[in-house]
């Protein structure tokens, strides 16, 4: 065929044949033939060589992004959240193993009684707590022999009288006898048919000895939706990674958090090309054969090859192109992140390592758009920050409600001492140093809500992205990208204004 004869835009190669630094908004993509529904699209995609995930989708290690709530929420959803390590190695632990042990719907540590506490007891969880349905079992603890419930309606009308609150609960309570409880097997949808015919506001959850497990709530009944797509490893608990440095140190981290179950380790160094991290992975794939390496970051082939020929199972995409970063402005050293996504992510494939983009995604649009250029996932901290499950408070500036997100480079993170390692390691500041260098900065997102109905929206959003491309999945779009089905085309500066609003005086932007 007439090579003049195909006008429809350029194949990927062709877009970044000329070194040209591209990025995200200097292209487009060109539509392709639909015959199939969004609904049909597979987004299944691999996060390394044997992890592969439901929803493109990871969640940054930074410490105002990634802890065990936002973990469990990026698992329910199909994809995965990497916990940061800019804290104490116990406190890793813990959040790896708040995911692991995480089931979902089930209260796991509830608060619960025994039949010697008082009244006045019961009175105190309301007050500390907001909720007074507690279990009673012989030690007074979770995993002691259930006695029985005691509800408000047990105590509503004995707790206004200050004589009553000595009395005992085993007198007041539900004996276990009356009680409809459900066996320790038992799976969220089938416990959630007993508690709305039981009509009673909480299920116990019991095993063989009659023992207490965990906890079901009426009140979080509508809450307990299923998620079909979650990430799960072979003993059905949600998948989780973690960050770790490249120092002698990190070893210690590295066991606790294999100890408590994680899945993957990300090695996380700005500039991931070094004999540190080198020898990070040799070790990692001596010591722990099983587990998944991700390493990084990188941006060039040539860094990518050193980590892959080290035994990396992932690589991380990236240097500079992050929304709080300004390592480019003050290094001079990074690439475009579309360059850099292209060019690794095509060499990584031949040596069947799956790549992540990370950093720089601040729309739907754009997650479309690393994935249409080889990366298999895509990492993001600013689109996920301000979430109800990131770390940290909500604040007030100007009757705004806001939430703190800072690059892991910013002196901020840096700062924070924990004795056990920090954020300076990613960017090869020592103890020693008399001077940090910034490498990003802190700052405010506005509040968000729940991460839980935002991921949906970006799923939905990448499926129609790859209606319109016509490729019904993400492993048909890759193969599509280097047979040059997939084309694309340079975007003018006027290009990309045409393609955003304009020539409104006024207009409302809801996302979803
Ligand atoms: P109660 O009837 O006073 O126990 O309160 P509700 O059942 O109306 O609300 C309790 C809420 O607190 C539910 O959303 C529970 O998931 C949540 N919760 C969290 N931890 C616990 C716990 O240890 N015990 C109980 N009873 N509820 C808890
Ligand atoms: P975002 O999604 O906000 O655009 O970018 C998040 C990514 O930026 C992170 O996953 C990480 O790779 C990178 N990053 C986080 N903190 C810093 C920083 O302080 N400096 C630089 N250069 N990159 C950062």
């Amino acid at each position: 065929m007439d090579p003049e004869a195909d006008n429809d835009g350029l194949t990927a190669g062709q877009l970044f044949s000329h070194g040209t630094g591209l990025t995200y908004n200097d292209f487009i993509i060109l539509p392709g033939y639909i015959d199939f529904t969004a609904d049909e699209v597979d987004l299944s995609s691999a996060l390394t060589r044997r992890i592969s995930l439901r929803a493109p989708l990871v969640s940054s290690p930074m410490d105002t992004v990634t802890e065990s709530d936002m973990a469990i929420a990026m698992a329910l959803c199909g994809g995965i959240g990497v916990i940061h390590n800019n804290c104490s190695v116990e406190d890793q632990y813990h959040e790896v193993l708040k995911v692991k042990k995480y089931k979902h719907g089930f209260i796991r540590d509830p608060v619960v009684l025994s039949p010697v506490h008082t009244i006045g007891d019961v009175v105190n969880v309301k007050e500390t707590h907001g909720f007074c349905g507690i279990p009673i079992t012989d030690t007074g603890k979770l995993g002691g022999k259930l006695m029985g419930m005691v509800t408000s309606r047990d105590i509503d009308f004995l707790a206004d009288s200050a004589e009553n609150l000595s009395i005992k609960l085993g007198d007041i309570m539900t004996r276990v006898e009356n009680l409809i409880t459900a066996d320790s097997g038992i799976n969220l949808k089938d416990a959630n048919v007993i508690l709305a015919q039981s009509k009673k506001g909480k299920l116990p959850i019991i095993n063989d000895n009659g023992e207490l497990i965990a906890l079901l709530a009426r009140t979080d009944l509508k809450k307990n939706r299923n998620y079909p797509n979650a990430s799960k490893d072979e003993n059905n608990q949600l998948l989780v990674g973690a960050a770790i440095g490249t120092r002698q140190s990190d070893r210690h981290r590295l066991q606790r958090l294999v100890d408590a179950g994680v899945d993957v380790v990300v090695l996380d160094s700005s500039q991931g090309n070094s004999t540190y991290q080198i020898e990070m992975i040799k070790y990692i794939k001596t010591t722990f054969p099983g587990l998944e390496v991700i390493a990084g970051n990188v941006v060039t082939t040539k860094q990518a090859k050193n980590l892959i020929e080290a035994g990396a199972d992932g690589l991380r995409v990236g240097m500079g192109s992050g929304s709080i970063c300004i390592t480019q402005e003050v290094m001079a050293v990074g690439r475009p992140q579309a360059a850099a996504v292209y060019n690794v992510a095509k060499f990584a494939r031949e040596h069947g390592v799956p790549v992540i983009a990370d950093g720089g995604i601040q729309n739907i649009g754009q997650i479309t758009k690393a994935l249409s250029l080889g990366a298999s996932t895509v990492m993001m901290g600013s689109l996920l920050a301000g979430h109800s499950e990131t770390p940290g408070e909500y604040f007030f500036s100007d009757g705004v409600r806001l939430k703190k997100y800072r690059g892991m480079g910013s002196i901020e993170a840096m700062d924070k001492k924990n004795g056990e390692g920090s954020a300076s390691d990613r960017y090869f500041h020592n103890e020693m140093d008399k001077l940090k260098v910034a490498q990003g900065v802190s700052g405010a997102i506005a509040d968000k809500g729940s991460v839980l109905r935002f991921l949906p929206y970006l799923l939905c959003g990448l499926k129609h992205g790859c209606q319109d491309i016509g490729v019904k999945s993400l492993t048909i779009l890759r193969d599509s990208i280097y047979s040059g089905q997939v084309r694309f085309e340079k975007r003018s500066q006027s290009a990309q204004q045409e393609g955003n609003v304009h020539g409104l005086v006024t207009y409302e932007h809801r996302l979803f």
